[in-house]
């Protein structure tokens, strides 16, 4: 089941409010408020704003694309707080214009996916000063909220296209997967697509990993410093890659040249030996439990432990060290979660999620010119 998004009692009314002038049949609310939108007056936490807004973001995405799936609908905004003089969309468009791009994988151009109205323009009603309305079409395909698998290019990680998902799923001739291989610290390691380096020093944790710690420790490595998305990546690269968990990043001059380039910190991850194993078994067990590998319809039965190798790189004598994660790669394609595709409830206003399977078969059939319902 969709989880229910809690609505606050205005937006209840709304979504039901037969009296508002909509065409759309489809109907979705989300609360977002004006200050996360706007510059708020009154200096807020940096991080948990960040969060705030990467939360609603997520929220929106799933919403837009249950509409989209549904054959197009209206998603309710109620900015929360909003002036009812303020009609300026600028700082809103700046928010979520790239989010709503990245949900039109079938070529149309923006401008004819969505267009944005203020609901107090169509309705008499004093109540819905602070609605705007975004009119989403339908896709000609289908659209993913989320593939929960990334593409890498040599700087960072993206989010893959639909194609990008159907050349790897249903790829004919598929490359025979490769075991994963250690590539130690030496001097010659630069970050890449093959390579990323993530500090653990200025984590919660300090740099130092405990027995009390641990588990949060890697609940934390797997998903904020994002491991998880990394092995999804490195999976589809012919020779694999490396995480290495205790490499930071600085800028070095270099004698004689008018410059500073980047460089390596090995501040490493102050752990006892006695920990290596507890750490390793369980990111084991995390991938174990989350990671699909799939190709074509079929999962595949690939273990945790064929996929990655761990090995804790001993940086000095005072127990720190550098772990690196080598991955191996993985014919087809290796999800960390199960994808998330929503639709809509025929006749109501909730979403539910789209099976796998079902969405498998529609990624199978996906081509961007056609209609594949
Ligand atoms: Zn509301």
């Amino acid at each position: 089941m969709a989880e229910a998004q809690d609505a606050c009692c205005l937006c209840e009314t709304v979504v039901n409010d037969e009296d508002i002038p909509l065409q759309e049949q489809f109907r979705l609310t989300i609360d977002i408020k004006a200050t996360l939108v706007n510059k708020p007056l009154v200096k807020e936490d940096k991080k948990t704003r960040k969060t705030a807004r990467e939360d609603k973001t997520e929220e929106l995405t799933k919403k837009v694309s249950a509409l989209r799936n549904a054959g197009g609908g209206a998603l309710l905004i109620h900015l929360l707080g909003l002036s009812p003089n303020d009609r300026c969309l600028a700082l809103f468009n700046e928010y979520v214009d790239d989010t709503l791009t990245k949900l039109i994988e079938d070529g149309v151009l923006f401008v004819d996916t969505y267009s944005k109205i203020w609901l107090s323009e169509h309705t008499t009603s004093e109540k819905y000063q602070e609605y705007l309305v975004l009119i989403v079409k339908s896709s000609l395909s289908l659209t993913t909220a989320d593939f929960k698998t990334k593409v890498t290019s040599d700087e960072n990680l993206t989010r893959p296209t639909t194609l990008n998902i159907k050349k790897l799923l249903f790829n004919e001739q598929q490359q025979k997967e490769k075991r994963p291989k250690i590539r130690g610290i030496d001097d010659s390691i630069q970050e890449g697509r093959d390579i990323e380096f993530k500090s653990f020093h200025k984590t919660p944790f300090e740099g130092i990993i405990t027995q009390t710690n641990v588990k949060e420790v890697l609940e934390y490595i797997w998903k904020d410093l994002r491991l998880r998305e990394y092995i999804s990546s490195f999976t589809k690269i012919q020779d694999g890659g490396s995480y290495y968990l205790g490499i930071g990043e600085g800028l070095e001059e270099i004698t004689g040249y008018n410059y500073k380039t980047k460089n390596k910190i090995l501040s490493g991850i102050r752990v006892e030996p006695s920990l290596h194993e507890t750490v390793k078994k369980g990111l084991t067990e995390l991938i174990r439990q989350h990671t699909i590998v799939q190709i074509g319809n079929a999962a595949q039965p690939r273990s945790a432990d064929s996929l990655v190798k761990f090995k804790f790189h001993e940086v000095d004598k005072d127990q720190v060290y550098i772990l690196e994660v080598a991955v191996g790669y993985t014919p087809g394609c290796v999800f960390y979660d199960t994808p998330e595709v929503y639709t809509m409830i025929e006749g109501s206003t909730q979403m539910i999620p789209v099976e796998f399977s079902e969405w498998l078969e529609k990624v199978k059939t996906f081509h961007p010119a056609r209609q594949s319902k």
